[in-house]
């Protein structure tokens, strides 16, 4: 069944390698190095067209992805990316109905993909305390449709976190000791935490802390992803790769004594 775009709509807009999300206004242009291409010529075209420039570049137009949602975020900040998110996905074990604490917020980039699990039923709140990221992070997670389902709160969260009771925790922050007092108390009993930290030096002293407030013996993962020039008698590993992006260190909290 075709599926035809309408106005209002997100669409996924591929010019060569480059995709740009983008709410189809009737007189909506989008300019590119690669020329510009009207929103009015995609309106009322199926998902999968191929279009062109006005300088003759070929466009490719889609519904967008998570992972288009994410890397088109406007950013103010280092976002969490598509190679390490799946793994929080699965360990912190995310479903329609989980209510998640979040910290900072940055962009939005991983509000948005954790709200694109949680939703319709669950919710996540996300802290962040600089007042210009929230706003920024506000706009893209509006942009990809998930605010329904996330609250924004401008604080710092070593300070406190008003609700209780969450299913699981995410920290994207470089100090992550400072609020571990805090995110124990607002974690169910048994529920995970995962925190990203780009250096070793912070996973070892997060490793020592972790352990004075009844949390359980850490797991660090370092997530690799290399992609491949497939290319007939010439396939080979492309030359440029995310090196490195951060660790990512799940526990639980316990539920004994401190
Ligand atoms: N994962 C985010 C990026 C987070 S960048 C994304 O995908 O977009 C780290 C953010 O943490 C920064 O915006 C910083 O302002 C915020 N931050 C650092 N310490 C904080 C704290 N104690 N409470 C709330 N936000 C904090």
């Amino acid at each position: 069944m075709m599926n035809y775009f309408k106005e209002g709509e997100l669409c996924a807009i591929k010019v060569i390698k480059k995709i740009f999300v983008r709410k189809l206004k009737a007189d909506g242009v989008l300019h590119t190095n690669k020329g510009y291409i009207r929103h009015g010529d995609i309106i009322g075209l199926p998902e999968g067209s191929i279009l062109k420039t006005n300088l003759n570049k070929t466009v490719y137009v889609y519904r967008p992805t998570l992972e288009d949602l994410i890397m088109s975020v406007t950013r103010k900040t280092a976002i969490s990316y598509p190679k390490d998110i799946p793994y929080i996905v699965f360990s912190m074990g995310l479903h329609s109905g989980s209510k998640v604490l979040e910290a900072g917020t940055g962009s939005g980039a991983l509000t948005i993909a954790l709200s694109y699990y949680v939703m319709p039923e669950g919710k996540v709140v996300t802290y962040e305390k600089r007042e210009g990221f929230v706003r920024q992070a506000e706009s893209n997670i509006l942009k990809a449709g998930l605010l329904d389902y996330v609250e924004i709160k401008n604080k710092d969260i070593s300070k406190g976190v008003e609700e209780t009771d969450f299913d699981c925790a995410v920290l994207d922050l470089p100090e992550p000791w400072r609020c571990l007092e805090v995110v124990f108390n607002a974690l169910k009993p048994g529920k995970p935490l995962c925190m990203f930290l780009p250096t070793v030096n912070q996973t070892e002293r997060l490793a020592r802390e972790l352990k004075r407030y009844g949390f359980s013996k850490p797991r660090t993962v370092e997530i690799l992803q290399r992609t491949w020039n497939v290319k007939e008698g010439a396939t080979r590993p492309n030359f440029k790769m995310y090196g490195h992006t951060c660790f990512l260190i799940t526990t639980r909290k316990l539920s004994v004594e401190k």
